[in-house]
């Protein structure tokens, strides 16, 4: 169950050992084959346990590299723009050895930015909920549809924080075929009624 079981290409393998990372950690083990294979996954748990890399080396491994005109192939929602700025650390360094573009859409930054780095056709989009939902009305031409892969991480917390409506508005902009992957310390029921409503056949993980 180590990393050179799960079949990476070679640019992504490289991006994993430069990180450092030699052994999964547990919830990396349970997940990482999961979701390589397609599924959709609910997966418990919680902040210093490797959940950022357990969604992003296969996501990585699944992109592969840009593919012009494609559309954002990709969607990570976070709760707050720090656990988005260090996700966009980690997907930048564990894909540093492939062509990947990667975006950051969060508040605090300016909206021309932002509109000149969508320009960049990015594979890869990392956001605040409040802030795609202002592209996406800002924006003309902006689309969800060809989004073939979404991360909820800590969604408790993005529920907790009051996104639960602009989560729903985000859903329904999703292709039906996307794989869903949702990442939540806990379970509360507001959230289990949203993963009902998400997700396809989830594969629960816990630790
Ligand atoms: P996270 O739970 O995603 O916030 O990650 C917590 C810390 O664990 C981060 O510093 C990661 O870089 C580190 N980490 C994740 N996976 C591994 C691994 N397989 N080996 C060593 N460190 C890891």
């Amino acid at each position: 169950g180590g990393f050179e079981s799960l079949g990476l290409c070679s640019e992504i393998f490289r991006g994993v050992k430069r990180k450092g990372y030699r052994v999964p950690t547990p919830i990396q083990r349970k997940t990482m084959p999961l979701i390589l294979s397609g599924a959709d996954v609910v997966a418990m748990a919680r902040t210093g346990s490797g959940k950022t890399a357990a969604f992003l080396i296969p996501m990585l491994q699944k992109l592969r590299q840009h593919v012009p005109q494609a559309g954002v192939r990709a969607l990570i929602l976070s709760p707050t723009r720090d656990l988005a700025l260090q996700t966009l650390k980690f997907t930048k360094e564990l894909g540093r050895f492939t062509d990947i573009r990667t975006s950051l859409l969060v508040g605090g930054d300016s909206m021309e930015n932002q509109f000149e780095e969508l320009a960049q056709s990015p594979d890869i989009i990392i956001a605040t909920p409040g802030r795609l939902m202002h592209h996406l009305s800002e924006v003309e031409g902006m689309s969800l549809r060809t989004v073939e892969y979404v991360v909820f991480d800590e969604a408790d917390s993005l529920f907790g924080m009051g996104f639960a409506e602009q989560l729903h508005i985000i859903l329904s902009q999703l292709s039906e075929t996307r794989q869903t992957l949702l990442f939540s310390a806990t379970m509360p029921s507001a959230l289990a009624e949203f993963a009902k409503a998400g997700l396809r056949d989830p594969q629960l993980v816990r630790l």
